[in-house]
């Protein structure tokens, strides 16, 4: 899978760290995530307080883990990275908040997959930074409370809708970051191509981000598959030929689509005559995750318009049809 994967190889990881933005003013986009930010930070700054806890929800790649390395980074405070599936017990979690010095951050990935257990464990440290332990087994058990430092929490998922509202409610500021604009994005490529020293030219940038799906990390990805082409065929030089006929090579349409989602889009449309569709039946014809499906390929589709949502399944829209050149049956 070139797009919609989210498992990174490790050389492509080392990759995203390098092209990482440091800075909030290096930040592409999400004016109004970035402003607010902005303002927030310089305040809790002046008051020598940690920020409020922060919640950023959005699809991956679109920059939730950048936008919390930064804020630790505006902040001048350390960072300490977790996600929700990694911390099986009380004791995992408590290990890294005692790590925790005055107004550091910690980041939890994927909040909305905490044990349940864990979540109300947080509940006081959000609140009162105390942590509730028990020591000890049977009747010699103690429960003592334990002061962490005063932080600032930031959590990302992925699922606007699966996180309980104690959770939700717990933090102060919330944002919901956007799929990136084509402007947007060409700027990231020409930036990213920049700090790997590529001969890219804006028409060449355009070209990829136009086929990126509004995300950056498929931006930068595809720039890496496009250096790869230009190297050998075009000395290094990545215009709009190379890039649209390097993306083409890899099945990447100009809406930014491949190999999976036409095939889903077709099997929508042609094994169940546009839908509804439950979107497990899908999975197990397509051989996918569900996950994959709901949080990576149907956002974009829904937002772009090629597929509603209805509490029956899924329904091929008239842009899907049209995408394939289809009739679309006016049967409902
Ligand atoms: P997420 O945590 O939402 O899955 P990441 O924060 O890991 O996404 O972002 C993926 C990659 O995309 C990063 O390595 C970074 O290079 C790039 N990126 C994301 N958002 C931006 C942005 N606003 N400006 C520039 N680059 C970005």
């Amino acid at each position: 899978r070139v797009l919609s994967s989210s498992n990174q190889s490790r050389e492509e990881e080392s990759v995203d760290r390098a092209l990482r933005p440091k800075k909030l003013s290096d930040y592409v986009g999400q004016h109004d995530m970035r402003q607010q930010l902005e303002i927030s930070i310089a305040a809790a700054r002046k008051r020598r307080e940690p920020l409020d806890h922060v919640l950023i929800f959005g699809p991956p790649g679109l920059g939730k883990t950048t936008i919390a390395k930064i804020i630790a980074n505006e902040m001048g405070v350390n960072i300490i990275e977790t996600s929700g599936p990694v911390l099986e017990k009380k004791a995992d979690l408590a290990a890294l908040l005692t790590k925790l010095e005055p107004n550091d951050v910690l980041f939890i990935d994927e909040i909305h997959r905490l044990n349940p257990i864990i979540e109300e464990f947080l509940y006081p440290v959000m609140e009162d930074y105390q942590a509730d332990i028990i020591i000890g087994e049977g009747p010699s058990a103690a429960s003592i409370k334990l002061d962490i430092a005063p932080f600032t929490l930031i959590g990302a998922t992925t699922k606007a809708g699966s996180l309980t509202s104690p959770l939700h409610d717990r933090f102060g500021i919330v944002h919901r970051l956007q799929y990136y604009n084509v402007a947007d994005l060409t700027s990231i490529v020409e930036r990213s191509a920049a700090v790997l020293g590529l001969n890219l030219e804006t028409a060449g940038a355009r070209e990829i981000a136009c086929r990126s799906r509004g995300t950056p990390r498929i931006a930068n990805r595809l720039l890496r598959r496009v250096r790869d082409y230009a190297d050998v065929k075009n000395n290094g030089v990545i215009n709009r030929e190379v890039a649209a006929y390097s993306l083409e090579m890899l099945k990447i349409d100009d809406c930014g689509f491949d190999d999976l989602d036409r095939r889903y889009l077709r099997t929508i449309i042609e094994r169940f005559n546009g839908g509804p569709v439950g979107v497990d039946t899908l999975a197990a014809i397509l051989g996918e995750d569900r996950d994959t499906i709901e949080d990576v390929l149907e956002p974009y589709m829904m937002q772009e318009g090629y597929i509603q949502r209805t509490p029956r399944g899924r329904m091929a829209t008239r842009e899907s049809y049209d995408y394939f050149d289809m009739e679309m049956p006016d049967n409902e």
